[in-house]
């Protein structure tokens, strides 16, 4: 049997319900996606020494307590260069594809999934893992252009649906499922013809 080395609280804040992830291991935990309502994050982690705080992605509602959360812990700030590039958000250090972030016993292992934004990331860990708008149940994230889909797709393909069938997958707004329950919906999606210009919310039926 496989033991989870890390603990996972999942916290929905601020008027988009946005999930913040906090994970405590060995009296240290990380923040993922300071959303909104600081003061919950920070109640989630009092008692630990916050290690890092980390961004699936930089999207506005991904980070509305960020600097309050910062402020507050004086904990470094890690986020993928393309998504500090385009959304003009200073991080402490740079994380990218292949990146392992440890905590505890345990580690976040880094994943590079472009699309929903240039700079989105998953961070796995103990057959989990944290998706951002990466992935969810009914469909891919919301993508912002035809080519932006397509890379979805292809990181998804290439990336995501790599990893395990029991893998279970946190996204950045609502429940999550694991990759093998999607995994039906999303090869019957990637054989259908879909028009030029698709793109936006898309969903897998
Ligand atoms: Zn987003
Ligand atoms: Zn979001």
């Amino acid at each position: 049997m496989i033991r989870d080395t890390l603990h996972l609280i999942t916290l929905p804040l601020g008027e988009w319900n946005t999930n913040c992830y906090l994970l405590v291991a060995g009296g240290e935990s990380i923040i993922i996606d300071p959303a909104a309502e600081e003061e919950r994050i920070l109640a989630g982690v009092e008692g630990t020494a916050v290690k890092t705080i980390l961004l699936t992605h930089a999207h506005r509602d991904h980070v509305l307590a960020l600097d309050k959360v910062r402020r507050a812990t004086g904990a470094p700030l890690g986020i993928h260069p393309s998504d500090s590039a385009a959304f003009e958000i200073v991080g402490d250090f740079e994380i990218i594809d292949g990146d392992v972030v440890p905590l505890g016993e345990g580690q976040l292992i880094v994943a590079h999934t472009p699309g929903h934004t240039p700079g989105s990331v998953c961070f796995r860990f103990d057959r989990r893992a944290i998706v951002g708008d990466t992935l969810f149940p009914g469909g891919p994230g919301h993508s912002t252009t035809p080519r932006a889909l397509a890379q979805l797709l292809s990181t998804l393909r290439e990336k995501v649906f790599a990893w395990p069938d029991e893998t279970a997958f946190y996204p950045g707004h609502g429940a999550g499922s694991t990759i093998g329950a999607v995994r039906p919906a999303f090869e019957t999606f990637m054989t259908r013809p879909r028009p030029a210009h698709f793109c936006g919310h898309v969903e897998w039926v």
